[in-house]
């Protein structure tokens, strides 16, 4: 999910679609391109939807980083990109494809959630304030446009259950937002606290050892409410998780959390 600033809306490809505009679309197993579009694909994954995969599979962070990840970091960039790992055999299918569909669905990535949809977040830097917006951006074999179901989009992300992706992934965006500048300093974004800042939000199993297991919170005061919280609920914890990096690797102020003395 990128951050798209107003001038740059007219670039973005596919047709905009607008809170009460229409698209046709609908998939289903009879049409003849069924399957074909998860192949190949550089598939970008979100903290949440590592989260929400790994436990779907029922495997632990680790396991679900070696056997289906790729982490890239591109030149030039501070944090790294996870990327769904793509069979090595024929064209590519996805790891989770079989011949009757997804066989992840319930817990699909946000990005195959709204397919055909591409979804952005619109970024006002004078109003700071920051708005959803919607692409229409079918691949060219894809039959579903020619079908005569109707959505709008507020009815199709109902349908694909993808407001807590966008919610989660909206906070990871602003955190990822400040990682256009380098805070690793001569450490590089390869050191240590990179790693750390890649586990908090990446490797959730890792990350719960480290705040339960070891001395951090008796390091960092975390108010009682949430310790609460996030030792039951892995989605508070990842959200603990982006408080964190913007904490300890940004020097922001936390309400949740403080040095102790
Ligand atoms: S190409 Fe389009 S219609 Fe065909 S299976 Fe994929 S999403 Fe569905
Ligand atoms: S996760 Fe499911 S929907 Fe997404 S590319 Fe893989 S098989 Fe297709």
């Amino acid at each position: 999910m990128k951050y798209i600033a107003p001038d740059q809306i007219e670039q973005v490809p596919g047709r905009q679609i607008r809170p009460g505009e229409h698209f046709a679309f609908r998939c289903h197993a009879q049409l003849s391109c069924f399957n074909q579009c998860c192949r190949h694909l550089n598939l970008f994954l979100y903290p949440y939807d590592v989260l929400c995969l790994k436990n779907h599979l029922e495997m632990t962070s680790d396991q679900f980083i070696d056997q289906h990840v790729d982490v890239v970091l591109r030149e030039g960039h501070y944090f790294p990109e996870v990327l769904l790992r793509m069979s090595e055999e024929g064209d590519h299918p996805c790891p989770f494809l079989t011949p009757q569909g997804c066989r992840v669905y319930p817990a699909r990535p946000h990005t195959c959630r709204l397919f055909p949809i591409e979804q952005g977040v619109l970024f006002d830097s004078a109003q700071k304030r920051t708005t959803p917006v919607y692409f229409f951006r079918p691949f060219d074999f894809c039959k579903g446009p020619g079908e005569p179901q109707t959505w709008t989009i507020e009815a199709y992300l109902k349908d694909q259950d993808a407001d807590t992706y966008y919610q989660m992934n909206l906070k990871w965006a602003q955190v990822r937002q400040l990682f256009q500048a380098d805070p690793w300093g001569l450490e590089g974004p390869q050191g240590p606290r990179a790693k750390m800042a890649f586990m908090a939000v990446y490797n959730i199993d890792r990350f719960r050892e480290f705040v339960f297991g070891s001395s951090f919170l008796k390091r960092y005061h975390v108010k009682s409410t949430l310790v609460k919280k996030i030792r039951h609920s892995d989605e508070a914890l990842l959200e603990f998780g982006f408080e964190w990096i913007r904490f300890f690797v940004w020097g922001k102020p936390s309400k949740q959390m403080k040095v102790r003395k």
